[in-house]
């Protein structure tokens, strides 16, 4: 085992629980813009079909098909026309107070807290996420995960997103860690753990629903208060 002394974290689905905190927000906008009154039936409708145009945009995104701003101003629009709702004011509204509420979620995976507060007495902490600056610092300081971290690198600081090896090198050098002292905790097997295995860095898996796959990895965990025993 390395002589690690830099723990680097994924945020979203890996410390933030994204899924919890996506779908709260987005039974709170199908209240306050009654979606019903639109048409919209059920909000399980909804959350299903947002998650599929989201999905699909954020892959434009990662692969620079379009930019943030075409994200942001097609999903909703995307997603209540895919119910006949032809309506860009609304849909601009609701990505606003998406964008607005979400960030402002504090559910966190289980054990979060006090795993971090074990590490952060013996490892320097670190995050390096795929997403936006001014959003992913409001998650991490209203869950109460801000203090436990020293630098949070986004991509949209280090100019590329995870998988580019340029942004995990850029990470390493902001902490002053060499590649040796340095492991990488994620939720996505390909953009967090392949990524950082060809830098070089060791990786810890994060796969709470066990799937199934044929990487070679440092470590993998179901459940982060399993880092307590491999750290
Ligand atoms: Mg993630």
């Amino acid at each position: 085992m390395n002589n690690y002394q830099h723990i680097f974290f994924d945020l979203d689905h890996t410390l933030w629980d994204f899924n919890k905190n996506s779908r709260e927000t987005l039974e709170e906008l199908f209240e306050i813009y009654s979606l019903k009154n639109y048409g919209i039936e059920a909000f399980e409708d909804f959350v299903k079909t947002y998650k599929i145009v989201n999905d699909l945009k954020w892959d434009q995104y990662r692969k620079g098909e379009i930019t943030k701003e075409v994200l942001r101003a097609t999903r909703f629009y995307d997603t209540l026309l895919r119910f006949e709702i032809d309506h860009p004011e609304l849909a601009a509204e609701i990505d606003q107070e998406y964008i607005l509420r979400s960030p402002q979620k504090t559910n966190l995976f289980p054990h979060a807290l006090e795993v971090l507060g074990y590490l952060s007495e013996k490892y320097a902490l670190h995050i390096i996420t795929n997403g936006f600056t001014e959003v992913q610092d409001i998650k991490m300081t209203k869950s109460g995960l801000k203090p436990f971290f020293t630098h949070e690198i986004t991509s949209e600081i280090a100019g590329v997103n995870k998988p580019d090896p340029v942004i995990f090198r850029y990470a390493m050098q902001k902490a002053g860690a060499k590649r040796k002292e340095s492991i990488m905790i994620g939720d996505n097997l390909q953009v967090d753990c392949v990524g950082a295995r060809r830098v070089g860095m060791d990786q810890v898996y994060f796969n709470p629903d066990k799937v199934p796959h044929q990487e070679k990895l440092t470590f993998e965990i179901a459940n982060l208060g399993e880092l307590k025993t491999l750290f």
